[in-house]
């Protein structure tokens, strides 16, 4: 019983959602009906229109109504993992082979004769189905006329634990229907002059769309939203920043630190090191974006900094997105700072009771000079004695509040941001504030390019011919996966699965699973034992994506590759050519489409990842929000740049409202402070 449900309430409240998918709900930041109803779809299925068997073109996705001709199970048994069912179905044009891997208890669903929609990719039969022109793999499927006959457009939700795709639907469908209590917070005068539909049309229509236009106008306005929010939220905080001066710090040399590395910095990397260490002696505090592709070498050019900092007298933090990555900078740093008397410490969430309170006494106090970790650093009880430098690695996994709140345990400190997604200038204004920019773009000298190949299931084998050869020659590698257990897309490798098999094709190695399910100890303990080279071959998710860095591994192989974005696929490639050792990445793509082989051909092709976004801005076209229907995810952080136009408007907007009504007071901008207070951390990975 729905009835008395506010659109505030938390989402427990919701007929059917009881603890256990309720804290599931919550893992994804989901809380109240509201937080639900900004769940967006990952993709939609466009069930429009039904398509003849005649006109079916491969590698496309279609709807298609057909008579059940002969149905028939492939193994003995009515195991549910081993069967497969195979079905002849046609329409007045022809014929068409449907198959259910591991469907077994599919076989009684069909009956001959009857007529059933199905809904999936096409492809090109094989084997003995070389009868037909086309085949479907486990595709969706009704009985005509059923309830799940669905001919409209339909939302596709990013799935979880214990959350179904059936209930996503009916939760967010109660919750859709409280849209007249949602508050419109975008000054009415902005919306008209932008020609944009409210908030109601807009939520109603990311989730049920009639249409592509109607698609449109619902994404567009929601991402100029978070996109204003933004702006607004850093212009807010810059105002505050204004105030900032005494930022300065002596100015110690760190020619003992630069001569103690075993290398010899690129050019790239001395630049960037003098124009901070600029920032560091002048009165405003440092506000700059370090960027630089993976490798180049930013982590030194942070010790730098650290050591210039922290030797004049001051505490600085350092803080990384997750454990794994943590762990690593606190070894690699201690290692290098070994022979200059600086106390490090690290906190992360598995550091607990006594070791934990020891280690905040010794930051209030000024003990520790330099503390790395996670989130953990932004916890109220983290207070330190006197922070003047606060350093956030691949800074985009990182909300506006959480890089405020760090910076806010010190008295206007020096704040340094790295990434190695290349960011157009504008676009890092509006995202980040106005910070200045640091590009590196130089490479450490005798690195060779990566060989990247791309493979499809039947040349599979020459990429495990290569990972072997080197595994042979004592270099490390990684084979990375979308996901760690199979999961009800049943044509996806998972990582789980291929250690198993790993582990016998490949028994004279020593493997390790490394996935996100595991605790922080195991992961650690994996992770060094990589290091170490106790691992020979680390089976993983992308977990492994962020930074890590064990310049030993010289091969990769990705498994789904037309599963992961363009920048995700350079950054997991950066995992290995960290030496001067030839290093190879093999992409084993499953993509039959022309974008999705144009796509692995930008990898094979280029190695910077300036270029490999160019590519991608390229093949996915600019800012077309109409194009995403077929796509798949849109609202993921690899897109953003696509929607530069909507980014630079809103940025306007947010300084036009700042210039006229400065404390925010008129009527018309009586929702936006709230807004502002309420941006959500992880508010932005949203939309994008
Ligand atoms: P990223 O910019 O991706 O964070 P890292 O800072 O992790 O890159 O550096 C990548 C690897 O290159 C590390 O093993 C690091 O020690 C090494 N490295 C950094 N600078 C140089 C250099 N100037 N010469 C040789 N190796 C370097
Ligand atoms: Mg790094």
């Amino acid at each position: 019983m729905n009835n008395n449900l506010n659109i505030n309430d938390n989402v427990y409240k919701i007929k059917g959602i009881g603890p256990k998918k309720s804290k599931s709900l919550n893992d994804l930041d989901i809380y109240t009906v509201l937080d639900l109803l900004n769940y967006y779809p990952k993709k939609y299925s466009d069930r429009r229109y039904l398509k003849k068997i005649n006109s079916l073109v491969n590698g496309e996705v279609s709807l298609i109504e057909c008579k059940i001709l002969n149905v028939k199970l492939d193994s003995k048994s009515y195991n549910k993992k081993s069967g497969r069912v195979k079905i002849v179905a046609e329409d007045i044009t022809g014929k068409i082979s449907i198959v259910f891997f591991n469907g077994g208890y599919l076989y009684n669903s069909f009956k001959k004769g009857n007529l059933f929609t199905f809904y999936g990719e096409v492809s090109k039969a094989y084997g003995k189905t070389l009868a037909f022109k086309h085949q479907m793999i486990n595709p969706s499927y009704a009985l005509s006329g059923s309830e799940g006959d669905v001919r409209s457009i339909m939302p596709v939700y990013q799935t979880g634990k214990h959350l179904h795709q059936g209930d996503i639907k009916k939760w967010i469908k109660a919750g859709l229907n409280l849209d007249e209590q949602l508050t419109e917070w975008i000054p009415g005068s902005l919306i008209e002059k932008n020609n944009m539909c409210d908030i109601k049309y807009a939520l109603n229509n990311i989730h049920y769309p009639k249409d592509e236009t109607s698609i449109k106008a619902a994404k567009y306005r929601l991402i100029y939203g978070q996109f204003l929010k933004y702006k607004l939220s850093n212009i807010y905080k810059e105002m505050e920043n204004k105030q900032c001066t005494n930022s300065k710090i002596e100015d110690i040399l760190i020619d003992e630190f630069v001569s103690s590395l075993e290398f010899t910095l690129t050019k790239g990397q001395v630049d960037a090191i003098s124009e901070l260490e600029t920032d560091l002696i002048s009165e405003e505090p440092m506000n700059r974006l370090l960027q630089g592709d993976v490798g180049c070498g930013k982590t030194v050019v942070a010790e730098a900094l650290l050591y210039k900092v922290v030797k004049s007298g001051h505490q600085a933090a350092y803080m990384a997105p997750t454990e794994i990555l943590a762990t690593q900078l606190y070894n690699n740093i201690s290692k290098d700072f070994e022979s200059f008397d600086i106390n490090i410490e690290l906190l992360t969430s598995s550091i607990k009771g006594k070791q934990k309170a020891e280690i905040l006494d010794n930051i209030k106090d000024g003990k520790v000079d330099l503390l790395i970790g996670t989130h953990s650093l932004i916890q109220n009880n983290v207070v330190f004695n006197d922070l003047m430098l606060v350093i956030t690695d691949e800074q985009h996994r990182f909300g506006v509040n959480q890089r405020k709140t760090l910076k806010e345990k010190g008295y206007c400190p020096n704040v340094l941001v790295m990434t190695a997604t290349p960011i157009p200038r504008t676009l890092a204004a509006t995202v980040y504030g106005n910070l200045d920019f640091t590009v590196i773009k130089t490479m450490p000298k005798g690195r060779k390019n990566i060989i990247t190949t791309v493979t499809d299931e039947l040349s599979k084998e020459k990429a495990y011919i290569s990972l072997e050869k080197e595994l042979k020659l004592g270099h490390q590698g990684y084979v990375v996966a979308p996901l760690i257990d199979e999961s009800e897309n049943l044509d996806l490798n998972s990582a789980s699965e291929i250690y198993d098999e790993l582990k016998i094709k490949f028994s004279e190695f020593k493997l390790g699973l490394l996935h996100g399910k595991l605790s922080r100890e195991e992961k650690d303990m994996l992770m060094s034992e990589f290091l170490e080279k106790r691992i020979d071959l680390l089976v993983a998710t992308v977990v492994i994506e962020v930074g890590i860095d064990v310049p030993n591994a010289t091969v990769m192989l990705i498994e789904n590759a037309e599963r992961f974005g363009l920048a995700q696929l350079h950054q997991l490639r950066g995992r290995v050519g960290r030496s001067d050792i030839q290093s190879y990445c093999h992409l084993v793509s499953y993509g039959k489409s022309e974008i999705s082989k144009r796509r692995m051909d930008a990898m094979k092709m280029h190695a910077s990842g300036f270029d490999i976004s160019e590519e991608d801005f390229r093949l996915r076209g600019p800012g077309d929000l109409n194009s995403t229907i077929q796509h798949g995810n849109d609202f993921n952080l690899d897109n953003f740049i696509r929607y530069i136009d909507i980014l630079e408007k809103a940025g306007r907007d947010a300084n036009d409202i700042f210039a006229k009504d400065e404390n925010l007071t008129s009527e018309e901008n009586r929702y936006i402070k709230d807004e502002i207070n309420d941006v959500k951390e992880s508010g932005f990975r949203n939309v994008l």
